[in-house]
């Protein structure tokens, strides 16, 4: 039933381990386990981890630092797994305590642990064996036998004597007003209230608006707002991304007076010249002074954590409370509700069982168990390096293609025309396509900054088909030599499914080598919302076996949002992707790497 059980490290090495599959396992799911679960810090917030064919479940000690996982074909529901796990676990760490009273030693004898090993697996199963055979003699009564089923009956007998309603009609009335049909009722409402979360966005309604304010007050086009979620962008009703009225002329302009890139740049940021100045990706940018990032100040919610740990090993309830606490410190900085308590679970998870060596304080122990966690989620697995992908691209001999997808008015166009400032700066030649062929006016914005920037611009209208559009781009980029094509694809709201698919339509076609989701930095769950609704849709309306799902995020206006950065922390840990790039500001050089550390510092300041 069993396909592997293992024992390791968490520094990684193997102490023992049993195998009844004869070779290797299809895809290495302990490796899978590793890195996706138990390195980005997930260990506390799931009980199982489905990966291939398997299904992984774990137990962790943390003194000893120990992984006990067990991997069996995830068709199969082994109800022992989680009391094997414990039992294996606190044998092998009593065998380790045994032998090496400090537990470090990684020397164990690991081939004698195979019979201990096996009789605590005979007697669970003989147990789940025993436990399965009383159920299936206590079997439940058939309906058909209950009592209720004979009321039921007999109020229909009775309703169709009395009432003389329709057989029919009377089943449907009692179904209704049975304790079955109130359920049965509730149950959607239910679900509902589960799935969208009782936590609510972090910044409040007003607060986003003043943080709007501020950016409209910055220099930011008048009446660019956001549709809320769930709005239908072909809906009159939806205020959306207006077209683009820059005269203020009431009246429809033609394609020709709507081309404003020789008279005034309202769309373009405020450098509107390219100026050859090159980007310094990692110049500081809003730094906390080193007094706020120090030890927590004895402020806020870590002078609240008192208490002191010596010698004790802490266990759940000591640690409980804490989550609460802990939760809503994330939530104030904007990180979304269900991501903030899953993070918070883990970093609990991983302090139980443990102990200091000196005394300490508790404070002083969860505040760094969960600077650690915070730093490991950010710090992304892979990074992209652009400028070395679209060398090698252009070794190859064909353009690096960069596929810019989001809401509308969170700054797509000018995160693109950021990075291809800051590619040209590079040396490098890119080209903009104009993929947004559904919003009047989002052509003529592109030309904008492509004059801006003296850069080629790919355009072939509205209305037409944009994968098309986006595939004669990148083939006339290869034939005039351009080695990037910068693809602006139209502000599309996730639940929006036919622009949605158009767009798994134009990821699927062109293949671009990066799919870069533009996400502000500006909201808190309704980033993750986005950013999840987006891979869904790529995914599911893709024809291919294989979709192309988001590879990186830009998150923009990070110059607007003060130390609430949990929007960074909720994207990260949403898709497991890398923050590609910050835009902190509306200048065409306003564009950084993400500095962990600073962003860390910020989650954690009281
Ligand atoms: P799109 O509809 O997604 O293409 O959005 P736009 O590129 O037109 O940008 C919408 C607004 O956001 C414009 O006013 C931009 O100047 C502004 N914006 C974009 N990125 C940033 C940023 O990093 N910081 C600030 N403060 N504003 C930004």
């Amino acid at each position: 039933m069993l396909d592997l059980v293992c024992v390791f490290r968490k520094s990684g090495a193997q102490l023992w381990s049993k195998s009844w599959v004869p070779g290797a396992l299809k895809g290495n799911p302990v490796d899978a386990l590793i890195h996706h679960v138990l390195l980005e810090d997930r260990a506390g917030a799931i009980d199982v981890y489905h990966t291939g064919d398997y299904s992984a479940k774990w137990a962790i000690d943390n003194e000893l630092e120990l992984v006990v996982v067990a991997i069996y074909q995830r068709v199969l529901v082994l109800g022992y797994v989680d009391e094997l796990l414990e039992r294996v676990r606190d044998a092998f760490c009593g065998v380790l305590r045994g032998i090496a009273p400090e537990g470090r030693d990684d020397s164990f004898p690991s081939k004698g642990f195979t019979s201990a090993f096996d009789s605590i697996q005979a007697e669970l199963e003989l147990k789940a064996l025993e436990e399965r055979k009383l159920k299936a003699a206590n079997k439940p009564r058939a309906f058909t036998e209950s009592k209720k089923f004979a009321n039921t009956r007999q109020g229909n007998k009775e309703s169709c004597a009395v009432g003389g309603k329709s057989s029919a009609s009377s089943t449907a009335d009692s179904a209704a007003d049975s304790p079955m049909g109130s359920a049965a009722e509730a149950e959607p409402a239910a679900v509902e209230e589960e799935e969208t979360g009782s936590g609510g966005d972090a910044l409040t309604a007003e607060q986003i608006e003043a943080n709007r304010a501020k950016l409209r007050a910055g220099g930011g086009p008048p009446g660019k707002k956001k549709g809320a979620k769930g709005e239908d962008e072909t809906s009159p009703a939806k205020k959306g991304k207006e077209g683009r009225s820059w005269d203020g002329d009431e009246k429809p302009l033609s394609k020709q007076q709507l081309d404003f890139s020789k008279k005034e740049d309202r769309g373009a940021p405020k450098s509107k010249v390219f100026q050859g100045k090159k980007v310094d990706l990692n110049e500081r940018f809003g730094d906390l002074p080193a007094a706020a990032a120090s030890s927590g100040g004895g402020r806020g919610i870590w002078a609240s954590l008192k208490g002191l740990v010596g010698a004790k090993q802490l266990e759940r309830a000591d640690l409980e409370p804490l989550i609460e606490q802990l939760q809503a410190q994330l939530i104030t900085k904007n990180v979304a509700a269900d991501i903030g308590s899953q993070i918070c679970e883990s970093v609990c998870t991983s302090l139980l069982g443990t102990s200091q060596q000196g005394f300490g304080t508790m404070r002083a122990t969860v505040r760094s168990a969960l600077e650690k966690t915070l730093t490991r989620i950010l710090t992304p697995s892979h990074r992209v390096d652009m400028l070395a992908a679209a060398a090698a691209a252009k070794a190859e001999g064909r353009p690096y293609v960069i596929c810019f997808v989001g809401v509308n008015g969170v700054g797509k166009s000018t995160s693109l025309s950021k990075v291809a400032y800051y590619l040209k700066s590079n040396g490098f030649t890119p080209m903009l396509c104009a993929c947004d062929t559904f919003r009047a006016g989002a052509v003529e914005q592109l030309r904008v900054h492509a004059n801006a920037l003296e850069l080629p611009l790919f355009e072939k209208g509205y209305g037409r088909d944009a994968s098309g559009i986006a595939q004669d781009g990148v083939r006339y980029a290869k034939q005039m030599g351009h080695d990037v094509v910068l693809i602006d694809t139209a502000g599309r709201m996730q639940d929006n499914e036919p622009l949605m698919r158009a767009l798994s339509k134009l990821v699927t076609l062109n293949n671009p080598d990066l799919v870069l989701f533009v996400g502000e930095a500006l909201v808190g769950n309704e980033a993750v919302d986005q950013v999840r609704g987006f891979n869904k849709s790529l995914s599911e309306y893709s024809a291919s076996r294989d979709p192309r799902l988001i590879d990186g995020i830009m998150l923009t206006k990070f110059d607007t949002i003060s130390d609430k950065v949990g929007a960074a922390l909720s994207l990260v840990y949403t898709t497991g992707k890398p923050i590609v790039f910050v835009g902190v500001g509306q200048t065409y050089t306003d564009i950084r790497n993400l500095n962990v550390d600073h962003c860390v510092r910020s989650l954690l300041k009281s």
